[in-house]
């Protein structure tokens, strides 16, 4: 990045750092808001265990003096003014977790923020420009379908009323429990502009640590289609119709996943996709099958190899095994670009800092993929431990949670200093 000024080695000392130990208590406090018996975390949006994550949020960013808004999504943005009131540099992620998920996924990147807001007061530093730290509500879809629901809403990918019906498994609605959380705030107060959003958050797969890196410093999210492949055959009686005159879905379907693999196998290496779905109909184990029916959803950055995997499923033959083949496209979902600009810079933080790194994409959704619609956007990625999320065994090392938020916090003066 061109006039950037942190190269120079005899600098490094003058490096402002982030407290390490109070990141790793200010973690822990924050698990306790839905602590599980195995140390993972129950957090649903809008709970009562997320309404006390988010008082404590926001106790803890009008302590460092930062005003607090919340949008008519229960977005909270807590601002530090800057010396100049240009848009402010956004961090942030969300508080919110899955059913027995980790103390890691999502509120990490709220307390990154934290602790670069409270860096700021311990050195005495006003930001060149105002520092937002943002939650943004019902990022796990786990409460209320769907994932990233809010930052969805505000960046015009979801229909509010649409959302606003939406029910949890006890059937209140996202409507209700806006209501009832005590976060419904002001529309004019929804994120509309930003010199930059950043998002740390865990890695969620296993590469980082496979390759002994501390930071990645994350260029997009993938884009990926998802089909349903259905196969019609004819049921039967198992023990009176002959092998040569049987029309059996399960098994054609099985010679379909077997080619398929095949195919898909030759396009790219850093493609992945998964048949994660089949119903075996009637699914009774003295009737021949009559039907099949399976996912498969594939997922690549290069919007090319996608269109490869389209292109197989698409060759595949109507007819086989004397039953019928249909394809249909569920959905799909086009690859995000982070900004370029952020993301050197992100680069050459992790570099003068000495922490290895590699640029990636992620395979996994984020807020941060709405928001680089209309912001510029990126995100730093930190290693799981045996790449494992979403579950209690979710682990991240306190060291590569401080790795992470000094490469944030160096990436966020860098932005600044160009005010
Ligand atoms: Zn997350």
């Amino acid at each position: 990045m061109p006039g950037n000024h942190f190269g120079g080695g005899h600098l490094q000392q003058q490096k402002v750092l982030i407290n390490a130990r109070r990141l790793k208590d200010t973690i822990e406090t924050f698990a306790d808001f839905g602590r599980t018996k195995n140390n993972g975390v129950t957090r649903l949006s809008l709970s009562k265990e997320d309404i006390d994550a988010r008082n404590y949020l926001v106790s803890c960013c009008e302590e460092l003096g930062m005003t607090i808004k919340v949008d008519d999504m229960a977005n909270i943005y807590a601002t530090m003014p800057g010396a100049s009131d240009k848009p402010p540099v956004v961090m942030g992620s969300h508080l919110d977790s899955v059913k027995k998920g980790g103390r890691f996924d999502g509120v990490l990147g709220v307390l990154a923020a934290l602790e670069v807001a409270r860096t700021f007061r311990d050195h005495h530093i006003t930001p060149k420009i105002p520092f937002t730290i943002v939650d943004f509500t019902n990022e796990e879809g786990a409460r209320f379908d769907p994932a990233m629901m809010c930052s969805g809403v505000i960046s015009g990918k979801f229909e509010k009323s649409k959302m606003l019906e939406n029910r949890d498994t006890e059937g209140i609605s996202f409507k209700d429990a806006l209501a009832a959380s005590g976060y419904e705030g002001k529309i004019g107060n929804r994120l509309k502009e930003a010199t930059a959003y950043l998002e740390m958050h865990i890695e969620q797969g296993p590469i980082l640590e496979s390759e002994s890196l501390n930071i990645g410093v994350v260029e997009g999210v993938v884009g990926m289609v998802n089909y349903e492949i259905e196969v019609d055959g004819e049921s039967d009686h198992a023990g009176t119709t002959p092998m040569s005159m049987r029309k059996d879905a399960l098994f054609t379907a099985s010679d379909i996943i077997t080619a398929l693999r095949t195919k898909l196998n030759r396009l790219d290496s850093d493609l992945v996709y998964t048949m994660g779905r089949m119903n075996v109909y009637p699914n009774i184990h003295t009737v021949i099958p009559n039907k099949a029916i399976f996912t498969l959803e594939a997922r690549h950055k290069d919007p090319e190899v996608i269109r490869q995997v389209v292109q197989t499923i698409r060759e595949l033959p109507r007819k086989m095994g004397g039953c019928t083949i249909t394809a249909r496209k569920l959905w799909s979902r086009d690859t995000v670009a982070f900004d370029q600009d952020i993301c050197d810079q992100l680069e050459e933080s992790a570099q003068s800092l000495n922490y290895p790194y590699k640029r990636m994409y992620s395979g996994a959704g984020h807020d941060a993929q709405f928001i680089a619609s209309y912001l510029p956007t990126a995100m730093i990625f930190v290693p799981s431990v045996n790449g494992k999320s979403h579950c209690e065994e979710e682990l991240t090392s306190y060291e590569d949670c401080a790795k992470g938020v000094n490469v944030a916090l160096d990436t966020v003066l860098a932005i600044m200093s160009k005010y």
